[in-house]
């Protein structure tokens, strides 16, 4: 058994080539329900079904959020009607939506997902990292922001100077998914806001640091592939590089990979993470997925 641990985006990309060449029944996926919010009327958990539609083949992989070739007539319908529709949900995706949010008034969100990622025909678990709701704020130049506020409705151009979520307890057997399985891999997220609140669940970090955990770093050289994590990094005081990404995980990580572009920084990384591990990491297509998903199975 593998545990991985998941955001919305970096690491549903290495998920790709990881079941590829791997048995996904064998794959636990822990993923991030801090951002997970209700938007016109449905409840949004946005990580999660990233995570399920890239198990069943259906994810919009241009945007990694969202069935691809999905039409978008009930969101046109709802802003005509004058529904603020924050998010654009496509019409096949608002129904996986309101489907979770029919099952969450008689189940809990870990229980409603696993009934949905069987009539998904999905093999792998995909474990909510909590049941309980989490407020997540995010402190700007322009005040404190919810974060859907701050990433869409702001495009995340205020200066951040820190980010505050609510804890949550941990799902049920997340920390024994952790401690019996074989390796965890972390993927590369957002350390701040998809990986950290992880890690901080009770009991989550002592279980990683009694296994074998791998990390692929989300920067490369001074700036993430994509989305805020650079900006988040350095409002907690981080240092934007894989070297920041290194200090965050320090007290837990086995094995670190960083990209080609970041080979001069494998000395000083060494000091702080046993092993580091140079690689390309850019994953462009399925061939740089399933080659950079072989090398953290190793
Ligand atoms: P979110 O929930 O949408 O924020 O998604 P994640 O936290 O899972 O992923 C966001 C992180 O993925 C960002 O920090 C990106 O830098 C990283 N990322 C996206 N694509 C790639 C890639 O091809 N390679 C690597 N190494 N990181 C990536």
């Amino acid at each position: 058994m593998i545990a991985v641990l998941s955001g919305g985006t970096g690491t549903p990309k290495l998920i790709q080539g990881i079941k590829n060449i791997h048995d996904p029944s064998d794959l636990n996926i822990i993923v991030n329900t801090v951002e997970n919010d209700y938007f016109s009327g449905v409840y949004v958990a946005a990580d999660i079904d990233t995570v399920l539609y890239t198990l069943a083949d259906v994810i919009n992989d241009e945007t990694w959020y969202g069935i691809k070739n999905d039409t978008f007539l009930t969101n046109e319908s709802l802003k005509k009607l004058g529904c603020p529709e924050l998010l654009r949900i496509g019409d096949k995706d608002r129904a996986t939506k309101i489907q979770k949010t029919i099952l969450m008034k008689k189940y809990g969100l870990s229980q409603a997902v696993d009934i949905q990622r069987k009539k998904m025909g999905i093999k792998s678990k995909v474990i909510p990292m909590s049941d309980e709701h989490s407020d997540i704020t995010v402190k700007t130049s322009i005040g404190h922001l919810k974060f859907h506020e701050f990433l869409i409705e702001h495009q995340t151009k205020p200066e951040v100077f820190g980010i505050d979520y609510t804890s949550v307890k941990p799902s049920p057997n997340i920390l024994e998914i952790i401690e019996e399985s074989e390796m965890v891999i972390i993927g590369p997220s957002n350390p701040i806001t998809s990986i950290l609140p992880i890690v901080n669940l009770e009991g989550v970090e002592k279980a990683l640091k009694n296994n074998y955990v791998v990390a692929v770093s989300p920067i490369i050289g001074n700036s993430p592939f994509s989305g805020p994590a650079g900006k988040f990094m350095k409002s907690m005081g981080y240092e934007v590089s894989s070297f920041g990404v290194a200090s965050i995980y320090k007290n837990f990580l086995d094995r670190f990979i960083i990209d080609d572009v970041d080979r001069e920084l494998k000395e000083n990384i060494e000091k702080l993470i046993e092993e580091v591990i140079v690689a390309n990491t850019n994953m462009k297509n399925i061939i740089d997925k399933e080659n950079l998903a072989r090398i953290v199975l190793k």
